[in-house]
């Protein structure tokens, strides 16, 4: 089996070779040749969690697991606190293929998602791109959604103001002006990126004009909440999978408070595969719920030993 070591992934992988392959298993999803198996999640104690995503892509000829988690106590030790990896294996023999480093890779297909929705659902005309959040996630989503739209400025707004610099400095490495606006600024954006680990919504209905395209993606487990429920019931949904969408994603308040039903929610596979209408008109709004599934992780991990291979860059073991 191989070894693709996370010093590695930098190297090997681009956003674009993120982007084909979480297009591709979500499609496959859509078709029916793919599916992710139940999500295991443990809290550990003391804020630690831990747990594993799995799935078959039978198009891809993926079958893995990503298992990996949250262990708050690490910046302490000069690690990152979110730490992950992927193991692959034959989906016709059960062999091993690969064990790949999955921090980075988590980023990348995380990104991944929302340019593809972006890319999907936005109007073409979008102009001005909206981030909620400044996190480490939001780096990666600012850079992705920029190669998918001619964006002509970026506004931000973060809980945290003080992190807006860095997310600032992306922009300006990608020479997009920027600036941080209040909530109710967000009514300029065309396209609002939210990728925040708020409890309560901080995006409001109010604060979003017709025509936008929303991408949430920080909201991945229960209790988590990024925009008022009333966002989604004005807007067509859209999800990685609906299953995950409203228990765990963005969708489960709207649900839960009877606003929208799981039937109002299209998977973007669908839309990808032909199998589905994605934007309807330009006044529409459209929200992706990004809820994060094992086959993304499966994929770009199969991208990354792919490119590990050709390069020569794997560590070949025998077990
Ligand atoms: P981070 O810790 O680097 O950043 C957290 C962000 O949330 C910051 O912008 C911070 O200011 C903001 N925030 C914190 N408390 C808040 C509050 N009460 N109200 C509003 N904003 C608040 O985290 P990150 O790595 O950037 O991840 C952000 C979120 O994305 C997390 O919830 C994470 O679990 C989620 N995530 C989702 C996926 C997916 O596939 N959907 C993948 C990776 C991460």
């Amino acid at each position: 089996m191989f070894i693709v070591p996370e010093s590695e992934i930098a190297g090997l992988i681009t956003p674009e070779d993120a982007f084909a392959a979480v297009e591709a298993t979500f499609a496959a999803m859509a078709r029916g040749d793919a599916y992710n198996f139940p999500v295991v999640r443990e809290a550990l104690g003391e804020g630690r969690q831990y747990g594993f995503k799995s799935g078959l892509d039978r198009a891809g000829a993926i079958m893995g697991v990503k298992a990996g988690g949250y262990f708050p106590g690490n910046a302490a030790k000069g690690m990152i606190n979110h730490q992950s990896s992927v193991f692959l294996f034959d989906p016709d023999t059960g062999r091993p293929i690969a064990m790949v480093g999955g921090n980075l890779l988590t980023a990348l297909r995380t990104a991944a998602a929302s340019a593809i929705s972006i890319d999907r659902l936005a109007r073409k005309d979008a102009k001005v791109l909206g981030m909620v959040g400044a996190g480490h996630q939001a780096q990666f989503q600012l850079r992705a959604a920029a190669k998918v739209r001619d964006f002509e400025r970026v506004i931000a707004w973060n809980y945290h103001p003080d992190m807006l610099p860095t997310l600032g400095a992306v922009a300006a490495e990608l020479g997009l002006p920027f600036e941080a606006v209040e909530l109710d600024g967000m009514r300029a954006a065309d396209v609002i990126v939210t990728i925040t680990s708020a409890p309560a919504a901080s995006l409001l209905d109010a604060h979003v004009s017709p025509g936008t395209h929303l991408a949430c993606m920080g909201t991945d487990t229960k209790g988590k909440q990024e925009v008022e429920p009333a966002l989604l019931a004005r807007a067509r949904v859209f999800t990685d999978e609906v299953a995950q969408s409203v228990t765990i994603g963005e969708a489960q308040h709207a649900v839960a408070g009877g606003l929208i039903a799981e039937s109002d929610i299209t998977p973007i596979g669908a839309v990808i595969a032909g199998l589905a209408e994605g934007r309807q008109s330009d006044d529409q709004i459209t929200l992706f719920d990004g809820t994060g599934v094992g086959l993304q992780d499966l994929a770009v991990a199969g991208a990354a030993v792919r490119l590990a291979q050709e390069t020569g860059v794997a560590v070949t073991v025998t077990i």
